[in-house]
């Protein structure tokens, strides 16, 4: 099988040129043709030779997924790709004020089994491999004519279930000559696996870490995601303590908004207890209703509510905005409608 081109960072295309024959300036070259001017057929890469040309179409590919469907509403853009072995994931394009954020997916399925959760009810088929996530971005870019500013691991799949190949593409999206998206501008999103917020820790990255906690006491986190019975609150909110003293950075709370089942003022409470003292600012998700599952939405008045409590006993609080609600914009949605038909 051919080499995926967008598996690789400069040093290794460099390294892979020099051994086969060619310059060092080559790699320089073709990454500009990749990422500056955004071709991909080796071909057009006028300023190789032939034989370059010629040696780069017989030993690699550039595109590999598939742009299935595109629905868009207001400020948001849903892509659905196919992949090489016609599984599907999908991406959310965000339109912000202040700049566009695209969330990827880093696996088919997942195997974490949250409840709630529409990727989780698909079970994990496989890892995608960094060129996978990558080419996300890359083809959104190139079909909407944007650059995109920002990306957050939010769709399909837990990263840190699939380490080694997210760190990869997080690294190769941040090199100035690829995608150059600012360390700070990328964020990984886990639903707490310990020894991996321990390992990312070591890591010496300036990207945001989010942890999806949901829950404030282990009887309904446990309820609500089963990696709970492995690695249960305490241990989770330890691991974030090292994180953020070894690292210095302040870490995002998600907290998802489930209608009378985590959203009263008690769970508040109990939530301005567990992060009281912590680095973290908390993001309120209003649960986006999904037909397979039976949660709903909270209130507007109770997320409101919510919202105040933690405010009012000096936790860091946001809302988040609401995106692509007629387009499902949930992650796994579009994919789970596309593999129901
Ligand atoms: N596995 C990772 C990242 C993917 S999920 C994680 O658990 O963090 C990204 C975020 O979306 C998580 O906080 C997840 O709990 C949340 N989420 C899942 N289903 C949702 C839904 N229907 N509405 C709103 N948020 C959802």
């Amino acid at each position: 099988m051919k080499n995926k081109i967008f598996n690789y960072d400069i040093a290794e295309l460099t390294e892979f040129l020099i051994k086969n024959n060619f310059k060092k300036y080559n790699a320089t070259q073709i990454f500009e043709w990749l990422y500056e001017h955004n071709e991909t057929n080796f071909n057009n890469m006028t300023n190789l030779s032939k034989n370059l040309q010629d040696f780069l179409t017989k030993n690699f590919t550039t595109i590999n997924l598939k742009i299935v469907k595109v629905e868009k509403s207001v400020d948001t853009y849903k892509f659905l790709f196919c992949l090489e072995d016609n599984n599907y994931i999908e991406s959310v394009v965000m339109l912000h004020d202040y700049g566009k954020s695209v969330c990827i997916s880093t696996q088919v399925g997942c195997n974490m089994g949250c409840t709630f959760c529409e990727s989780g009810r698909l079970k994990k088929i496989r890892n995608l491999q960094t060129y996978e996530m990558l080419e996300q971005i890359y083809l959104i870019q190139k079909e909407l004519n944007i650059k995109i500013n920002s990306v957050v691991l939010m769709g399909i799949g837990e990263p840190f279930d699939n380490y080694d190949n997210v760190l990869k593409f997080v690294k190769l999206i941040n090199n100035p000559k690829t995608l150059a998206i600012g360390a700070r501008h990328i964020t990984i999103s886990t639903c707490g696996i310990v020894p991996k917020i321990k390992q990312f820790s070591e890591e010496n990255l300036q990207v945001n870490l989010a942890l999806s906690l949901h829950a404030p006491n282990n009887e309904l986190r446990s309820k609500l995601m089963k990696i709970n019975k492995v690695y249960p609150i305490e241990d989770v909110l330890k691991e974030i303590k090292n994180y953020i003293n070894k690292t210095n950075r302040r870490v995002t709370i998600e907290y998802l908004l489930l209608k009378d089942v985590n959203d009263q003022e008690r769970h508040a409470l109990e939530l301005v207890k567990l992060l009281k003292n912590l680095n973290v600012y908390v993001n309120l998700i209003p649960y986006n209703e999904t037909s397979k599952i039976n949660y709903n939405k909270s209130k507007k008045v109770q997320i409101l509510k919510f919202y105040d409590i933690l405010k009012k006993n000096n936790i860091n609080v946001t809302i988040r905005k609401e995106f692509g609600k007629e387009i499902s914009a949930a992650c796994g949605q579009l994919r789970s409608k596309e593999v129901n038909k």
